[in-house]
């Protein structure tokens, strides 16, 4: 466990020591009422132009710089993370905010459309504000997730009330820190903590606009279910079992050595990373070989090249699939600083049809392996789960990868690469089926977060229409010429 709830107090704990952290009071029901409302009759923020907000934005970003070595510190602490894997986070978020500020200048801006036929009307598109954007993260990332997601909600001109994972809130508390020395806004970006039941209160008020949620498929459908009712927007960024297909012809060494940075890098514990290996069958016994070679001289622990499971939970989970899996399988495992207190890289080769760890994501440091010989065959298994974040393939014949990539039901497809997708801010981010709805990231996120508002504007006051009411014969039949003038 990393947290436990006492006497309505949240206490965070260290997840390798199980030492007591901090105590949180726990944001009651007239906390969140009470922070919801103050979010939402402050328009400061809303008022301000885009490029005032993307600057503000910078200076958010440079303060957090300055603070850089006291957010590895938290992180660290509440997540018992390597400092590699701490650094990479931080980086990509803050490159996340630089790139994102920057997209957000245009895709904001208002713009100017074509009004085709109709020459005496200008059209325009605004994206405006929504009002109050609830953000709620989840553990695995607990500066990326909660910082991007308010980031892309406070440039789309909203306030936000962010719900970090009462797993690791000390990172997002340090953050609300860090915003209010150095922005001020304080009513813009405020904080509620807790677990479920704050989650739960914070979704169904009537003052929020739009849900922004990233989290597991489980609780997304809660969700999706709860916005439901008032058919209130909602953002899911869900779970996934994130295929890499190997084709043939691939560049072996470096799909091999792709599958352990995207399977292995944060223990497995990223909603992107590479879960499950689809092998062609030419090739098969040497990828097989070679990973295998490679994962016995990966180690987990502090030392090692990934550490601790973050939540109690999850890591009985993942234990749960490496166990079911063993009772059926040959499974390659590598090395670990304490294998009681750290799950040690784990290969599975060919697991059964109905297993665990085929059928549900796994989110630890164990990969399956699967030979394929059949396209259609491959593409079935890759949707059998429902899940469709990201995938990758590897290969070498553009027209055959192209293929495949048209028959993925599937957010995000890196050829010859993984992971890296995340950290391009300009493409949108997201999943289909259980992995979610909805998009962050991009122009397609910002505009995501605002409200789409068309103006039309007749540029002549003194003339009526020729189609209003009191119009001749004529007109009709004018328009039935143009018919056939026009679309033919
Ligand atoms: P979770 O769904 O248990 O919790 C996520 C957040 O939702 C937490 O803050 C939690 O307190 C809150 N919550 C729980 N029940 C709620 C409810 N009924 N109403 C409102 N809020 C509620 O997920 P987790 O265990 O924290 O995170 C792991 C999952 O997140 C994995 O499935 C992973 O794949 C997924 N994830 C997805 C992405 C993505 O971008 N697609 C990124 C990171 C993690």
């Amino acid at each position: 466990m990393s947290a436990k709830f006492e006497n309505n107090n949240l206490i965070v704990l260290n997840p390798l020591s199980k030492e007591e952290l901090k105590s949180i009071p726990l944001s009651s029901d007239i906390d969140i009422n009470q922070i919801i409302k103050k979010s939402k009759i402050d328009d400061s923020w809303s008022l301000l132009s885009v490029n005032k907000r993307v600057s503000l934005i910078n200076n958010y970003r440079k303060a957090l710089v300055k603070n850089k070595n006291k957010i590895h510190n938290v992180i660290k602490s509440e997540t018992g993370k390597i400092d590699f894997d701490i650094t990479i986070e931080i980086f990509t978020s803050l490159d996340h905010l630089k790139q994102i500020s920057k997209i957000a200048k245009k895709a904001l801006k208002l713009q100017k459309r074509s009004s085709g036929l109709m020459k005496t009307k200008k059209a325009y598109v605004k994206y405006e504000p929504l009002g109050v954007a609830a953000v709620i993260s989840p553990w695995n990332y607990p500066l990326a997730t909660p910082l991007i997601a308010s980031v892309e909600a406070l440039l789309a001109g909203n306030n936000v009330v962010l719900k970090p994972s009462e797993h690791t809130p000390l990172t997002s508390l340090l953050l609300k820190k860090i915003w209010d020395k150095y922005i001020g806004y304080e009513n813009t970006f405020q904080i509620l903590i807790g677990g479920a039941h704050v989650g739960k209160q914070l979704v169904n008020d009537n003052n929020i606009d739009i849900v922004c949620f990233t989290g597991s498929s489980v609780v997304g459908k809660v969700i999706a279910k709860q916005c439901a009712e008032t058919l209130k927007p909602c953002i899911l960024e869900l779970g996934g079992k994130d295929p890499m297909i190997v084709l043939n012809d691939a560049n072996i060494k470096r799909a091999v050595e792709s599958a352990v940075f995207g399977g292995f890098s944060n223990a497995g514990q990223t909603c992107i990373s590479t879960e499950e290996l689809y092998v062609e069958d030419q090739i098969y016994e040497k990828f097989v070989n070679d990973i295998s070679a490679r994962i016995k001289n990966l180690k987990s622990g502090l030392n090692g090249d990934y550490s601790t499971m973050i939540v109690d939970d999850n890591a009985k989970k993942v234990n749960k699939h490496i166990d079911d899996a063993r009772s059926n399988c040959q499974i390659i495992e590598g090395k670990s600083d304490d294998k009681n207190i750290f799950i040690t890289p784990t290969l599975v080769l060919e697991p059964n049809e109905d297993s665990l760890i085929v059928n549900e994501e796994t989110f630890g440091p164990v990969i399956s392996v699967r030979k394929f010989n059949n396209e259609d065959d491959l593409i079935q298994k890759v949707h059998k789960t429902g899940y469709g974040l990201s995938s990758s393939i590897f290969g070498r014949d553009k027209k055959r990868i192209d293929s495949i990539v048209k028959k993925l039901k599937i957010g995000t497809v890196s050829i010859n690469d993984v992971l890296t997708h995340y950290g391009i801010a300009s493409i949108p981010f997201g999943g289909e089926g259980l992995s979610g709805i909805g998009r962050m990231h991009g122009k397609e996120g910002l505009r995501s977060l605002s409200r789409t508002k068309s103006i039309v504007i007749n540029r002549f006051n003194f003339i009526n229409e020729i189609w209003w009411i009191g119009r001749s014969k004529k007109i009709e039949n004018l328009l039935n010429k143009a018919i056939d003038l026009l679309f033919k």
